[in-house]
């Protein structure tokens, strides 16, 4: 029998069987958990979020002393500041030969750690809940000019077997059905009544903990509507593949007054926290397809996201290194407003997404790219401002997977690292993908004037501002070129109007 360790397991670590608990013994090992108030507050998480992570933190505790573990517990209100402070207590406890913990999901932890002097060694194990580690996209990225997601989603394809055929080609002839996931919603199809969970004592305790401990965080905990174990988590994503998943691909896209997540699944936090696991999660998708329980762009856009996208994005995190936090190639350096965290800007779509962002923690990917994420990149808001603000918001922020997302893919501030060109877009796009215009004092159909939308002068501006660096983006050509051929009247009342707005909506 080996010497006995000291195994920490952070919050969004609790898969029981991978990263630092995948080798640990029950009866010799002691682990240590710690609900802190540095990790807690470092920005203004918001409130689902805490509460999330602490239920689903107590209900693994829980279910490692059922399967014969010590688990040495410190809970938000034993006034532990620091994970630091919570392992040298435990430390002093028992006899260790060292301490066993998984490789953070951010640099900021990575550092801390690193730092520690204990009075053991510390042993950090590679996270492998994800299916890319570093080593896998590094080679992946080894030779090549250019990082494209679709590149590494296809390679991932064949890699993991997924939606691929006997012949090892894409199943249905062609990698990718993203031209079939663009249909605005506009009540077409009727949006199907989420899970509600009953919760248990548990999440109850945690939840007057975290209004009485959070009181200036955002979210609203009287809608709390989250799960906190594998088990929920698990009937989250059959509710989806029963539910939502046939129409997903269509309406992947579609922003709708009437409902925050349409067909979406509602499963990020899960995933990022180690509840669902992602291989699963796209196996089970497949299989639903070749049940012939939706059709194949459903399936396959689905898959994308989890088997793509996401490890995409954490590759890249950790390819960049912790500089890429301070990227900012535009220049973008407008304070964010403050109705960023009151949702009362009065352009409909954005106070929309916000209220829901601010309100549940959740807003689906278009609201984050396209509409948020669209106005802080053509009004030129600071990048460091914007990525925090998105670092507190949501759920399912971990800044692995939210700094790639806002700094490379909404606000372009790693200068095409990420995309291939800027998420940029006018009133047009926002009213095409869904109905929040018909409800705005704005219209999107005017550029200039006091009801005009500012989507539109601001987007001119921004392409107008950046011209010189965007001239040789060929994605870029046509947008510049509708520029152009305005008149130089037309342009300079666009200009004047956009330099207005910004001034009005952002300070
Ligand atoms: C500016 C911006 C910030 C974002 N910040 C985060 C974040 O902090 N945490 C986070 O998990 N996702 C983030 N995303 C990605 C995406 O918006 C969310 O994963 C998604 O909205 C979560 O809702 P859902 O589970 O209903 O997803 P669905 O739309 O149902 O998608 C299924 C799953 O695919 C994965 N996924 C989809 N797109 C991405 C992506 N671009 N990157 C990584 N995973 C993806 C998620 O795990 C998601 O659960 C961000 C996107 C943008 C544009
Ligand atoms: S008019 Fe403009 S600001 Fe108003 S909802 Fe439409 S896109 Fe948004």
């Amino acid at each position: 029998m080996r010497a006995a360790h000291l195994v920490l397991v952070l919050g969004d670590q609790l898969d029981p069987k991978k990263g630092a608990l995948r080798e640990a013994l029950p009866g010799v090992d002691v682990i240590v958990m710690a609900e802190v108030a540095a990790e807690a507050g470092y920005v203004r998480h918001n409130r689902h979020k805490i509460a999330f992570i602490f239920s689903a933190m107590r209900h693994l505790r829980d279910d490692l002393i059922e399967r014969g573990f010590v688990v040495d517990y410190y809970a938000f209100e034993d006034g532990k500041r620091s994970l630091q402070e919570a392992v040298e207590c435990a430390l002093k406890k028992g006899a260790f030969s060292r301490l066993r913990c998984c490789e953070p999901g951010e640099h900021r932890l990575v550092r801390d750690i690193s730092g520690w002097q204990l009075s053991v060694p510390v042993e950090i194990v590679e996270d492998d809940r994800f299916l890319a580690s570093h080593a896998h996209f590094t080679a992946w990225t080894s030779g090549r000019k250019q990082l494209r997601m679709e590149h590494f989603y296809r390679s991932m394809r064949s890699t993991f077997k997924i939606l691929i055929d006997a012949e090892g080609k894409p199943e249905g002839g062609k990698w990718n059905y993203d031209d079939q996931n663009r249909g605005g919603w506009r009540n077409k199809d009727s949006v199907p009544t989420r899970v509600q969970w009953v919760h248990d004592d548990v999440t109850q305790d945690v939840l007057q903990l975290v209004e009485r401990q959070f009181p200036d965080h955002p979210g609203d905990l009287k809608q709390f509507y989250l799960g906190a174990t594998a088990a929920q988590a698990e009937r989250q994503l059959q509710w989806f593949i029963d539910n939502g998943l046939k129409r997903f691909g269509r309406y992947q896209d579609a922003l709708a007054e009437e409902s925050p997540w349409l067909f979406h699944s509602l499963i990020s936090m899960y995933l990022n926290v180690g509840l669902l696991d992602p291989l699963k999660v796209c196996r089970e998708v497949e299989c639903a397809w070749r049940e012939n329980r939706c059709g194949l762009a459903a399936a396959e856009g689905f898959i994308r996201q989890v088997l793509g996208w996401r490890e995409y994005v954490r590759g890249i995190y950790w390819l960049a290194g912790p500089s890429y936090a301070d990227l900012n190639v535009l220049g973008a350096q407008r304070p964010l407003p403050t109705w960023f965290w009151t949702g009362s800007s009065d352009m409909r779509c954005i106070d929309v997404a916000l209220r829901q962002s601010l309100d549940l923690g959740y807003a689906h990917h278009i609201q984050r790219l396209m509409v948020v994420g669209n106005f802080a990149l053509i009004s030129g808001l600071d990048v460091k401002q914007v990525c925090d603000w998105y670092l507190a918001v949501y759920v399912d922020a971990f800044e692995w997977v939210e700094l790639p997302n806002t700094l490379g893919m909404a606000l372009y501030a790693d200068g095409g690292l990420m995309a291939s060109k800027p998420y940029a877009a006018s009133g047009k796009y926002i009213q095409r993908q869904g109905n929040h215009c018909s409800s705005c004092r704005y219209s999107p159909a005017k550029v200039v004037g006091e009801d005009a939308c500012p989507f539109n002068s601001l987007y001119w501006h921004f392409l107008d501002r950046h011209a010189e660096e965007f001239i040789r983006n060929p994605r870029l050509a046509l947008s510049l070129k509708n520029w152009q051929k305005k008149s130089k009247d037309e342009q300079t009342a666009i200009l004047a109007w956009a330099e207005v707005e910004m001034e009005r909506l952002t300070s």
